[in-house]
């Protein structure tokens, strides 16, 4: 790919690729849009060759489509190690957490890393305790800040020409608010992140709710990107 033409119209990926609005609406963390969409890397062995594709919820979940699709090409039951690195618009509910799980019990050499843009009812406690028993499988899970965005964009969409470096930009805002919830799943928290929405006008509103169990177990450096706390300065 040449940086600034677009993908090329020979790229084997352009037929996986798809289209910036749906990426916008899909990943954007202030939209609550209904269908998850998993964008997916796999990795064999020690190659640096990503094998990349996209799915979207049908009748069943993304996530457990692209494990039984996996599963079926037969590999994952040789000795190769492999990687797998999930940009997914929702994070997994508590059903297909527990389907993940297994199906890590099932294959030891799968590695999974999940970068969310949102978090799915997140106070639901089953969805709570489902990505933390993804964390202490080993699962690696993250909120998905500008890297991730502009890694999407350049190896996922179809952009037009010219359009390498337009991905789309979401205020860090978005990242620390879901960051900071994520915190609170995985330290056992009660949820600091209230999502209210207005049927009549569609709006959504974000509401950051802290307790002292909050200040107290949530680490440092994470309040501090957040700017919930600030650094201690003393003056000599
Ligand atoms: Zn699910």
């Amino acid at each position: 790919m040449t940086s600034g033409q677009g993908p090329s119209a020979g790229d084997p990926t352009l037929r996986r690729r798809i289209e910036p609005w749906q990426f916008e609406a899909s990943f954007d963390p202030r939209q609550l849009r209904r269908e998850t969409c998993l964008l997916s890397e796999v990795q064999w062995g020690t190659s640096p060759r990503a094998w990349r594709g996209c799915s979207l919820n049908t009748a069943r979940h993304a996530e457990v489509s692209f494990m039984d699709r996996l599963t079926s090409e037969g590999r994952l039951r040789g000795p190769v190690r492999c990687s797998i690195t999930w940009f997914l618009s929702w994070s997994p509910c508590g059903a297909c957490a527990q389907a993940i799980g297994e199906f890590l019990r099932q294959h030891p050499n799968v590695s999974l890393v999940i970068y969310i843009a949102r978090l799915f009812w997140h106070v639901d406690e089953q969805n709570r305790q489902g990505l933390r028993d993804l964390v202490t499988r080993g699962v690696r899970m993250q909120v998905m800040s500008d890297p991730e965005f502009a890694h999407c964009w350049r190896n996922f969409v179809n952009y037009s020409p010219g359009q390498e470096a337009r991905w789309p930009q979401v205020p860090p805002v978005w990242t620390w608010l879901y960051s900071l919830e994520l915190h609170c799943i995985l330290l056992n928290l009660p949820p600091c992140l209230k999502i209210s929405r207005r049927h009549h006008n569609q709006l959504t509103f974000f509401q950051l709710i802290l307790q002292n169990c909050h200040y107290q177990a949530i680490p440092s450096p994470v309040l501090l990107a957040s700017g919930l706390i600030h650094p201690f300065v003393t003056w000599a």
